[in-house]
C-alpha cells in the first residue's frame, strides 16, 4: 500500500476549488457549468497514476461539512444549468460521504438540470439511487474507465475489470442515470506513443459502446514519486500534446461525439513555447463546438509544417 497522506492541509468547510466553465450538451447545445472541487477523505483505492490524493482529508469531514463547502462554492459562483460535484474520489463511497447528508445536498441542487459526481464502477449500485430518487435534475456518474488495454488495466490498480465496468455502467443506464467517462492519454505501461494513441481511441469506442453520452480523455502526468519511479523505469512516458491532438481528432473524425481534452493545467505538456497556447486553445475551442478544426502551424518548432 502507498503512503497516500494529503500534502496540503485543507479546510474541510471550504471547498479546494471551484470554477464556472462550459459545456456542449447532447444536442451541442453550450451548457454553463459550475464544478465543484470538495474537500473530501482520501480515496479508499490507490490507482498508480492518481495524484488525487494528495488534496484530500486524512479523516472524513463532519456532518454537514459538504453542505457548507457547496454553499461556500454556489454563492460564489454565476447561474449555471449543470453542477459537477467532485471529490477526489468517489461520491457514493459511504466512508467518505454519509447518505443521511443526500436530502440536504438535493435540495441545495434543485435549481440545477444536471448533476454530476464522480464514482468507482464498483460502487456504483442501489446507493446511487438513493441519491437519484432525492435529486430534481438528471444524475450523470463519471466512472474513471482509464484504459481497455487487457495487460494494462489489471496493473494500474483500480481494482476492477471490463466486465465490472459494464455491469456498472448497465447499472446506472437502466435506472435513467447518465454514464460520463474518463480515459486516460499514456497510463503507466503504454510508452510507445502510436500504440498509447491507439488504446486511448479504443477506450473511447469501448466506452461509447457501453452507452457513455460523453468521454474525457485526461492526459497522465508525473506528479507523484509512484509515477516518476515508473518513468525513471522506463514503465511511464509522459504525453505530448501532438498525441492529445491525435486522439481527439481521430475520435472526431470517426463520428464520436462530446469527446473532450482535458486541457487543464496541460502547460507540463509544452514543448515549444510559441504554439502551445494556440494549441490549447484550438482543443478548447473544439470541445465547445464538437468540430475538427485545421492544426495550427508552427514555422518556430515545424511540428506540423
Ligand atoms: S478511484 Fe479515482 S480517486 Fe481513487 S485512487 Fe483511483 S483514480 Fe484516484
Ligand atoms: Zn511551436
Amino acid at each position: 500500500m502507498m503512503n497516500r497522506k494529503p500534502e496540503v492541509q485543507l479546510n474541510p468547510f471550504i471547498p479546494y476549488h471551484f470554477l464556472h466553465e462550459q459545456e456542449p450538451d447532447s444536442a451541442g447545445v453550450v451548457q454553463e457549468v459550475n464544478t465543484i472541487f470538495l474537500a473530501s477523505k482520501t480515496c479508499a483505492f490507490s490507482c498508480i497514476f492518481c495524484d488525487l490524493w494528495k488534496s484530500t482529508l486524512e479523516q472524513s469531514p463532519p456532518k454537514g461539512a459538504f453542505l457548507h463547502q457547496m454553499d461556500y462554492a454556489l454563492k460564489r459562483l454565476p447561474d449555471a444549468q449543470v453542477v459537477k460535484l467532485y471529490n477526489n474520489g468517489n461520491f457514493f463511497d459511504v466512508k467518505t460521504l454519509s447518505p443521511d447528508d443526500y436530502l440536504d445536498i438535493c435540495r441545495r441542487l434543485n435549481r440545477y438540470e444536471r448533476v454530476i459526481v464522480e464514482n468507482h464502477p464498483l460502487l456504483c449500485g442501489p446507493i446511487c439511487l438513493r441519491f437519484q430518487q432525492q435529486l430534481a435534475g438528471q444524475l450523470e456518474v463519471a466512472m474513471g474507465l482509464e484504459t481497455i488495454h487487457p495487460g494494462v488495466l489489471p496493473r494500474l490498480g483500480k481494482q476492477f475489470n471490463k466486465a465490472d465496468f459494464c455491469r456498472a455502467a448497465d447499472f446506472l443506464l437502466s435506472h435513467h442515470i447518465d454514464v460520463r467517462v474518463f480515459v486516460l492519454l499514456n497510463p503507466p505501461y503504454l510508452t510507445e506513443p502510436r500504440e498509447s494513441v491507439y488504446w486511448t481511441l479504443e477506450s473511447i469506442r469501448f466506452a461509447f459502446a457501453q452507452g457513455a453520452t460523453c468521454c474525457a480523455v485526461i492526459p497522465t502526468r508525473a506528479t507523484t514519486a509512484e509515477m516518476q519511479r515508473l518513468a525513471q523505469q522506463g514503465d511511464y512516458q509522459i504525453p505530448t500534446l501532438d498525441m492529445l491532438e491525435d486522439v481527439v481528432e481521430k475520435a472526431l473524425q470517426d463520428g464520436y461525439r462530446r469527446v473532450f481534452a482535458d486541457t487543464w493545467d496541460i502547460a507540463f505538456m509544452a514543448r515549444c513555447p510559441h504554439c502551445f497556447e494556440a494549441r490549447k486553445q484550438r482543443l478548447e475551442r473544439m470541445n465547445l463546438t464538437q468540430r475538427l478544426e485545421a492544426r495550427i502551424h508552427c514555422a518556430y518548432c515545424q511540428t506540423h509544417a
